[in-house]
């Protein structure tokens, strides 16, 4: 038998992992929706009543974590994580991840600040009993972003896809994923993460639900460009070699120019035309540029295999066996 067959929904123990930094202003409010939901899904025996949702403080410097213990307290589903300083949206995530992936047996990521429909849950957990076990929110369009998140996010997308990093288009964190996704995902080592390129390298049967995406509830966006720029850097060279690689290609033109300006100068000299001194100085520059380059490319190959090497990715993830 599959194990989708054996997908028992109201023993269902979903997580929903929510990484929080300084969002006390939007807190109570997520709470109110997201219980909401779990409301629903274990009234229609989805999941069960032990579902949770964990929330992820990031090393908060207002009253977050003081709202979390209290909601831990006062309200029926509400957990709690505490980072000891701010890692990071990605890190903090994954704190959420593989603490949850303990307790519950299917896990939701969302942001705190109710930018994504909290209706798309159940549509999800859906998706989750046909049979994937990654589901991603994609956003419908960005009418809410403003015109430069979108441009920005557009390009980025772009220059993703140039680089061969496989990404899904318009979707950020907000996905489901099942128990075994998250445990695969634990085995990626790497420090540097980037949560959107690293879960297309999971496998297994994947989903999407569309949702329009709205504008943040209250409080300020915790991306400001600075962060949202070294995100889109670190994740491109996270994930491709190809920026060290193209310095090779660069170096192979210069040798190519450096040997179309050997023709000329000869042909130059032949008809007396250079200047002296001219013919040697433009060769030596292209031949010498040409040179470094390539060097440089050379070496960038072998640290770009270091790099692959250091992260200690998985190589491989079995999901059926007939042995
Ligand atoms: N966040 C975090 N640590 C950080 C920055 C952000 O945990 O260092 C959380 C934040 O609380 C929110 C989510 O990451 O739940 C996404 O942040 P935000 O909504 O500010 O980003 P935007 O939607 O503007 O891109
Ligand atoms: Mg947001």
């Amino acid at each position: 038998m599959k194990e989708t067959d054996t997908r028992y929904m109201s023993d269902l123990k979903l997580a929903i992992v929510v990484p929080c930094y300084n969002e006390e202003a939007v807190l109570r409010e997520t709470t109110v929706r997201l219980t909401e939901v779990i409301d629903q899904l274990v009234e229609a025996s989805a999941v069960c009543p032990h579902s949770f949702i964990l929330y992820v403080s990031d090393g908060s410097t207002d009253a977050t974590w003081s709202i979390i213990e209290e909601l831990h307290r006062t309200t029926p589903y509400v957990r709690g994580l505490k980072l000891a300083r701010n890692s990071g949206h990605q890190n903090a995530l994954m704190a959420g991840l593989s603490a949850g992936k303990e307790l519950a047996d299917v896990l939701v990521s969302i942001d705190a600040d109710l930018q994504d429909d909290v209706m798309a849950i159940p549509e999800m957990i859906t998706r989750y009993a046909d049979g994937a076990d990654i589901v991603y929110g994609v956003r419908r369009e960005r009418k809410s972003d403003t015109w430069f998140k979108r441009n920005t996010a557009l390009m980025f997308y772009r220059v993703m896809r140039f680089m061969g990093i496989e990404s899904v288009y318009n979707h950020a964190d907000y996905r489901l994923m099942s128990r075994r996704a998250v445990e695969y995902l634990c085995r990626f080592r790497e420090r540097n993460l980037f949560l959107r390129g690293i879960i297309p390298l999971v496998g297994y049967h994947t989903a999407c639900v569309y949702y329009n995406r709205g504008k943040r509830f209250a409080g300020e966006s915790k991306y400001p460009f600075r962060k949202m720029l070294s995100f889109a850097v670190n994740g491109i060279t996270s994930f491709s070699v190809k920026p060290i690689r193209m310095f090779f290609f660069l170096g192979l033109m210069f040798l190519l120019i450096a040997f179309a300006t050997f023709c000329y100068v000869i042909y130059s000299y032949i008809r007396h035309q250079a200047v002296e001194g001219w013919a040697s100085l433009m060769l030596s520059l292209w031949f010498i540029g040409g040179c470094i380059m390539t060097g440089i490319g050379v070496i960038g190959e072998y640290l770009g295999k270091i790099y692959i090497e250091v992260k200690d990715r998985p190589r491989y993830n079995v999901e059926e066996e007939l042995l």
